[in-house]
């Protein structure tokens, strides 16, 4: 379990500290994934409950509502993704662990969305993969 885990924007100026355990850690290949990132595919976790706190930057994020109540919150200034939250569930923070400056023992559990995937991105055999996502809770 990673305990404070500091993550940061390309640009530095939103910062923030979280808890671990990094639940529901997935790779997602959805094209909103693709697009936001910039990236073959995003790898997203969902951090403890309360846990998030942004230490800087609160005045550069900026949120696109990229399906109904689902929120990506990013830098307004270099573009990084932070973290997605959910209109209907305010606790929930589910993080873009690239932006992540600590160390993790958490590995990817599962890939979603494979059936959005780029030609070139390699499914790994070693983990379940879904077509699209999982019921619940949120996997993007
Ligand atoms: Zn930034
Ligand atoms: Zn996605």
């Amino acid at each position: 379990m990673s305990d404070r885990l500091r993550g940061s924007c390309l640009c530095g100026g939103v910062r923030y500290v979280c808890s671990g355990p990094l639940r529901q850690m997935a790779r997602c290949s959805c094209i909103q994934c693709r697009k936001a990132s910039g990236a073959e595919f995003a790898t997203n976790a969902m951090v403890a409950q309360g846990s998030f706190q942004l230490l800087a930057g609160r005045d550069l994020l900026r949120e696109f509502e990229s399906s109904p109540g689902q929120m990506r919150v990013f830098c307004g200034r270099c573009g990084s993704p932070v973290y997605k939250r959910y209109s209907g569930d305010p606790e929930a923070i589910r993080i873009r662990t690239g932006l992540l400056d600590d160390a993790f023992d958490e590995r990817p559990q599962l890939q979603v969305f494979v059936s959005e995937k780029l030609a070139i991105t390699r499914v790994d055999d070693s983990i379940p993969s879904f077509e699209r996502g999982v019921p619940a809770p949120p996997e993007r």
